[in-house]
């Protein structure tokens, strides 16, 4: 079969934005958010077992036709993002859906208000929805009265949320400034650090040294936004909510017991060394005494190899196959109901995603395909987070999208398997030396950087609460980035100002160990496959089949992964610490 590339198709949703069915769309989901105000007065804790369900089922058809419009209009954007028709049109359906989510919010208040023995009767026979509706009351005991509620959000607008929006709009305004092949370049972020994977060493310190020049010009106002969101989250989870730390709010919400995340990151600490290892190997390819971080990412070996899209997709439907042809399947089925869109096209938006709607849709991927190995790569990524949805097509629309820190296992696992397809079958050793490399370069960013990145949040937190300057905040930051990489990595001293550039430490604090999380458990799993090899099959396909329809730590047990253990994050470590051992019996070609 020889695959094609082409834009995707949105017919399964629906012909166009303004077509009749869009419009029936809107009124029957008005029509069904009447019906589910009509049914609030019969929510009561003594309320039958059969209406209980039937309104959860009315808020699913409510959510299955929401998702529809959103992702018809979102993945329209996607697809051209200089249209302003789906523009317009796009914005319309974020403020209906507003309303929408607004005017049902009282099915979750109510539930959340019920004692425990009345919600306990009515999840008994709940079947599917079950792990949703004990993850809503996850938040009970930390759950104020209505106007305190009330009030908290109403303050939020102005407070933490507005702070968010000026630490955004500050930062998306910078440019930056460098000078290539003597041409001096203004340049976004996102731009600029395409440099620091560059094969000039000096233009990789030149784009980090303008990065951290940029945002250290403001650290002071940026510290400052910094300290004042910390103070808000401590404030609010620990003063009011009742939080034992400030660790702890992120961890109920992904629902991972605290040791855990505890000992995720103890491990990580423990096997420093391997990347710091890798980093003195990598200092070697690149002849240098020393590593400076400005050359982390930098590529050592230069691969001429291109792959045309056919042949991309015929690798990762045979790496996939050779594990299981079901999940070969499930991933054409993307590219025969033509859902993938891979082409480079102007306007299109940048990077890549897989958007899954409902169960019963195959979900959507976009990549930018350009024939290097890493495209290879990525479009096996993005088809992996395709078969794990379609995998868990069989739970309710609440509960088959998996949660944070398992949505990147069949993802990851994808890759690995394109990987070591390629490390077996392909001829050109650049090319299996580049993937070997970009293995544990992707390791160090999502396993150990966003580790420390985490460690920091933990001790920043603290310190703020002393009264800590924002000064001593980044001296700090500078101490962690020293224990992280030793000896074998120079860290020169505008480092100091890389928290303040990390959006996701303000935003969403703690959300990086997610990262760390998932990349671990699935080398972990990986490492697993490779000892058990057809026995691991089916343990690994019922994980993914489990979607999000019980706790990580019940999906994880269930397919007998002991996620309190550190033997079982050494595992996926192991694997690293082997990646970095067969990258050192590749001589040196230079
Ligand atoms: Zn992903």
């Amino acid at each position: 079969m020889t695959f094609t590339q082409s834009p995707w198709s949105l017919t399964d949703l629906f012909s166009s934005h303004d077509s009749p069915e869009m419009k029936a769309a809107f009124d029957e989901i008005d029509g069904m958010v009447v019906e589910s105000e009509a049914l609030r007065p019969s929510l009561s804790p003594s309320m039958p077992q059969e209406a209980f369900l039937d309104a959860i089922r009315l808020l699913e058809a409510i959510s299955r036709l929401a998702n529809r419009i959103v992702d018809f209009a979102g993945l329209g954007f996607a697809a051209d993002t200089q249209d302003q028709v789906i523009q317009a049109f796009q914005s319309d359906v974020e403020s209906r859906m507003a309303i929408i989510a607004n005017r049902t919010l009282f099915f979750s208040l109510w539930w959340k208000s019920l004692e425990d023995i009345e919600a306990e009767r009515l999840m008994t026979g709940s079947g599917d929805y079950r792990y949703w509706l004990e993850e809503i009351r996850h938040f009970k005991p930390h759950t104020l009265t209505e106007p305190e509620e009330k009030i908290i959000n109403i303050k939020d607008v102005t407070g933490s949320a507005a702070i968010n929006n000026l630490y955004a709009m500050i930062t998306n305004r910078y440019t930056f400034h460098i000078e290539v092949d003597g041409e001096s370049k203004e340049l976004t972020r996102g731009e600029l650090m395409v440099y620091a994977r560059h094969y000039d060493p000096a233009l990789r310190a030149a784009a980090y040294q303008e990065l951290y020049r940029v945002y250290g010009q403001d650290a002071p106002i940026l510290g400052q936004m910094y300290q004042t969101l910390v103070r808000d989250w401590h404030n609010e989870n620990l003063d009011l909510r009742h939080f034992r730390s400030p660790l702890a709010v992120r961890n109920l919400s992904n629902d991972i017991p605290d040791d855990v995340v505890d000992t995720l990151l103890g491990v990580c600490q423990d096997n420093i060394s391997v990347f710091q290892r890798f980093f003195r190997l990598k200092a070697r390819w690149l002849q240098l005494e020393q590593l400076r971080r400005y050359d982390i990412y930098a590529p050592v070996i230069k691969t001429e190899k291109k792959y045309d899209f056919a042949a991309a997709a015929d690798m990762v439907f045979e790496a996939f196959h050779r594990f299981d042809p079901r999940i070969a399947n499930l991933a054409q089925r993307v590219l025969d109901q033509n859902h993938l869109d891979s082409e480079v096209r102007r306007g299109k938006m940048s990077g890549a995603f897989c958007a899954t709607v409902a169960p019963e849709i195959t979900p959507w991927v976009l990549v930018n395909y350009q024939e290097k190995p890493d495209d290879v790569a990525t479009l096996a990524h993005e088809l992996g987070h395709a078969i794990h949805s379609q995998l868990a097509a069989d739970h309710s629309l609440f509960t088959f999208h998996s949660s944070l820190p398992l949505a990147e296992t069949a993802s990851t696992f994808g890759e690995m398997l394109l990987v070591d397809h390629l490390l077996r079958t392909e001829s050109d050793a650049s090319v299996r030396q580049t993937m070997l490399f970009r293995q544990v370069d992707d390791a160090y960013a999502t396993v150990m950087r966003q580790a420390y990145f985490a460690m920091f949040e933990r001790q920043a937190h603290e310190l703020v609460q002393q009264g800590a300057t924002v000064d001593e905040l980044s001296n700090v930051y500078l101490e962690n980035l020293h224990n992280q990489f030793g000896d074998a990595v120079e860290v020169s001293d505008e480092f100091r100002w890389e928290w303040v550039s990390i959006p996701h430490i303000y935003q969403t604090p703690f959300y990086v160990y997610a990262y760390t999380f998932g990349q671990l458990l699935v080398l972990s799993l990986y490492k697993q496959f490779k000892i058990e090899g057809e026995a691991f099959k089916p343990r690994y396909l019922s994980l993914l089949s489990a979607g999000g329809s019980k706790s990580p730590e019940k999906i994880l047990s269930d397919a007998g992964i002991d996620m309190h253990n550190a033997g079982f994050w050494q595992g996926g470590m192991d694997v690293i610490r082997g990646l970095v051992e067969q990258l050192e019996t590749i001589p040196l070609a230079k």
